[in-house]
Parts: structure tokens; C-alpha cells; sequence
């Protein structure tokens, strides 16, 4: 049998960003014959090798179906998916493995718990509280449920430096709440929600909670039961890890009286043309073949991430982040978008007189990889009274060498520019 895909980063518990980066081939490369910068990590990180050679050996020398087969690679390839459960387990302090359900990514976990806890629960005038800086992953979702449940969308206001106080939520939160649906971190601003005191909050009035932790996840220590929400969703492709797998994370008795989301295989004890008997959580809420290398990819970046020191790579990350403001608030014309107290390394901004779009393609042109435009987050755009920023967003890789390139760029853009 091959070695187990488990692995730690070259540079284990002494957290040095130059030493990390050489985990990250692609990090190596120039595009437009410059050193590559790579700013975009808020829409997807890059992946380490481990990660990249775990892929590889799953498809090249364990692959075969799961839960199905009696035989060596099904067996193995069973085993490293299911192990890749007990990673995510363990990452994020859940109580049981049958609290872990995959899905392709936090989109299908939010639309899962819309459509089958949602629709379950909601009566016509049930309300569910959104914020203004959700990602409209965590939007539309609750607006298809409110087309067929008649229940109400309730929006909790961003102040201008892009923070959502517990006194706004306060304001909106009430014994006709349900559903509590907020970003743990937000992809545009960087703000950190009071996730704590929404919980509580929202638990007095017997609402539930449904944590977006895409961005959460990325930056901070996730323990659910610390946070005591009821939902908490995420994206493999920000946390290190592939495309194509995310998880949601929801109580044991939660999943249980919830009904399927979809029907095909592995999701059923029996099937009769008169009745199916479902499977128990997890597999109730996995219907059909599985993402089962992606899973496995992302239970490597999880390793990938314990062989690191995570508070010395938040030291770094927050570094980086109040080294790019300083520098960012310094360029003429430019404004920062989301300076909120305790946010985290992603940092939008406005350049006077220049599309977000130009500047981002100028910017490239520079070896600078950036986001521009709404960032799926139109009614948050609307609030700022703006239709598009430029994001630039900080990982572990990053350095602040990487700042400096991105500040040479944004000079030279606004001299071709303006
Ligand atoms: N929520 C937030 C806060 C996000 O940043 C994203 C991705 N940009 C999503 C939800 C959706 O994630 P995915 O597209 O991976 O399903």
C-alpha cells in the first residue's frame, strides 16, 4: 500500500513567508515577463505542492469509486475520503463526523440548508436577517426560499468603514427572526462579524445560525462549538485546498430532521418504487458520487495549514495588511473601501477618475494579479453608493515585497491612466 496522503509544510512550526513560498510552484512563475504577484487570494489561494502531489496520487494510485466497492482501491480510496471528514472534523472542533456533509463548494451548503431546513421551517412572514456586505452566495439562496415560503428578508445596515455593529443586528433581530445568515468575514471588506454576539443574540428569540465562512475560515481559528452557530459553510479553493469540494458543518440534530436536498445513490438505506428510506447524516445529504479527490486534496490542505504556526501566520496577515493600508492611503486619488477595526487581509479601494476594471488590467500588465468589480456583492456596492472596487487580498505567500510591486504598479497606472 502507498504511503498515506498526509503531509506537513517544508517549513513546519517556524511560520517564514519566503520559506512557504517555495511550497507554491506557481508563485515561481512571471506572467507578461514579470514576477508573478498574485493578489487574489480572497477569490482563490494558490495550492502547495503537498496538495498538488496528494491529487496526484489519489487519481494516479489509489482512485477507484467509494463506498461501494469490495475491493483494494475502493477500500483505500473509501479510507482517505472518509478520512478527510475526520480532518475537517477536527479543524473545526465539530462534535461528530456525521456533522460533516460535503458539497462542491459554500454556495451549494448555503442553498442546501435554504432548501431543505428553509423551506421546512419558514412560514409567510418568518424573517430572515441578512447583512448589507453579504456575498450574494448569501443572498439569492434565501430570496428563492422566500418566493416559495413568503417569508421576509430583513437587511442589518454596514456603517461607512464597512463594520456591522451587534446594536445594528440588535435593531433587526427579533422573535419574529428564524434565520440568522451572515458572513464570518466579509470578501469585499475584510470586516469581521461579531459572530459571538449574533449568536447569542439571535439564540434568545430561538433564531438559528448560519455562518458564511469562506473568508472566515481562511483567517481566523474556526471552533463551531465555541462559536455555538448552527450552520457554518466553507470553500476548499480559498483554504489551500481544490475547486469543486466545501463543506457545511451543522448540528447533529439539525441534519437530522432535516429533509434530503437531492435523491439519487449513496443517499438512501432502501428504495422501493413506493418509498426510499433515507441514509443517516452525512450520507442523507450526499447524494450520488462524491467529489472524493477533492475531498481528499482538502483534508491535505488542512494539514498543510496544522503543519504551520496559525497564530504566527495571523501576525503576518495582519502585518502585511496594515503595512499595505499605510502605503495604499499614500497614493494620491486612491481610497481605501472597509477600514474597519479587526478585519483581515483583504483591502478594497477606489482610484479617482479610473475604473476599477482598467486599473486591474493596467496592474496586470505589471505582473500585479488584483480583483476588480463588484465582488458578487452588488447590494454592497449600492450601500457604498460605488459599482466596483479593486481588491487586493494577502495570504501566508505573500510578503511585503509584494505590497511595494503593487504600490510601483498603482503609480505607473495612474500616470497612463489619468
Ligand atoms: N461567501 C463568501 C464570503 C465568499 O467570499 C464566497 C466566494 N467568493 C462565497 C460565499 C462563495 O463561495 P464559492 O463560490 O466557493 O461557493
Amino acid at each position: 500500500m502507498s504511503e498515506p496522503i498526509v503531509s506537513t509544510p517544508s517549513a513546519a512550526l517556524t511560520f517564514d513567508p519566503l520559506k512557504v513560498r517555495d511550497d507554491f510552484p506557481i508563485l515561481a512563475q512571471k506572467v507578461h515577463g514579470k514576477d508573478l504577484v498574485y493578489l487574489d487570494s480572497a477569490a482563490s489561494t494558490q495550492k502547495p505542492q503537498q496538495v498538488i502531489s496528494a491529487i496526484a496520487q489519489a487519481y494516479g494510485k489509489e482512485y477507484a469509486n467509494v463506498h461501494r466497492g469490495a475491493y483494494y482501491l475502493s477500500e483505500i480510496a473509501t479510507t482517505n475520503y472518509e478520512s478527510a471528514r475526520e480532518k475537517v472534523r477536527a479543524f473545526i472542533n465539530a462534535r461528530s463526523l456525521s456533522e460533516i456533509v460535503f458539497t462542491k463548494g459554500a454556495t451549494e451548503a448555503i442553498n442546501l440548508v435554504a432548501a431543505t431546513y428553509g423551506r421546512e421551517s419558514l412560514k409567510p412572514g418568518d424573517e430572515v436577517v441578512l447583512t448589507q456586505l453579504e456575498h450574494h452566495s448569501n443572498i439569492v439562496p434565501w430570496q428563492l426560499l422566500r418566493d416559495v415560503s413568503g417569508c421576509v428578508l430583513k437587511i442589518v445596515p454596514v456603517a461607512c468603514d464597512g463594520s456591522v455593529s451587534i446594536e445594528s443586528f440588535a435593531k433587526v433581530i427579533g422573535p419574529k427572526t428564524k434565520i440568522v445568515s451572515i458572513a464570518h468575514v466579509s470578501n469585499v471588506l475584510g470586516t469581521t462579524l461579531p459572530v459571538n454576539e449574533v449568536v447569542q443574540l439571535a439564540h434568545q428569540f430561538g433564531a438559528k445560525v448560519l455562518v458564511d465562512g469562506c473568508q472566515g475560515i481562511v483567517h481566523r481559528e474556526v471552533d463551531v462549538r465555541a462559536l455555538d452557530c448552527d450552520f457554518y459553510t466553507f470553500s476548499g479553493h480559498k483554504l489551500y485546498g481544490p475547486t469543486g469540494i466545501g463543506v457545511l458543518w451543522a448540528r447533529s440534530e439539525l441534519l437530522e430532521a432535516m429533509p434530503p436536498y437531492q435523491g439519487g445513490g449513496d443517499m438512501i438505506e432502501t428504495v422501493t418504487f413506493d418509498k426510499s428510506v433515507w441514509a443517516e447524516p452525512p450520507a442523507k445529504f450526499e447524494a450520488g458520487t462524491p467529489p472524493i479527490v477533492e475531498a481528499i486534496g482538502l483534508g491535505v490542505a488542512l494539514d498543510y495549514l496544522n503543519g504551520l504556526d496559525r497564530a504566527a501566520v495571523k501576525v503576518h496577515e495582519t502585518e502585511l495588511l496594515t503595512y499595505a493600508m499605510t502605503r495604499l492611503e499614500d497614493v494620491p486619488g486612491l481610497k481605501l473601501i472597509g477600514t474597519a477595526s479587526g478585519k483581515v487581509s483583504v483591502q478594497s479601494f477606489v482610484m479617482e477618475g479610473v475604473h476599477p476594471h482598467d486599473l486591474a488590467t493596467v496592474l496586470d500588465r505589471f505582473g500585479v494579479s488584483v480583483r476588480a468589480g463588484h465582488h458578487c456583492a452588488q447590494p454592497l456596492m449600492e450601500a457604498f453608493n460605488i459599482t466596483a472596487t479593486t481588491r487586493a487580498s494577502f495570504a501566508l505567500y505573500n510578503i511585503k515585497e509584494d505590497v511595494d510591486e503593487l504600490i510601483i504598479a498603482l503609480s505607473r497606472a495612474r500616470e497612463l491612466l489619468l
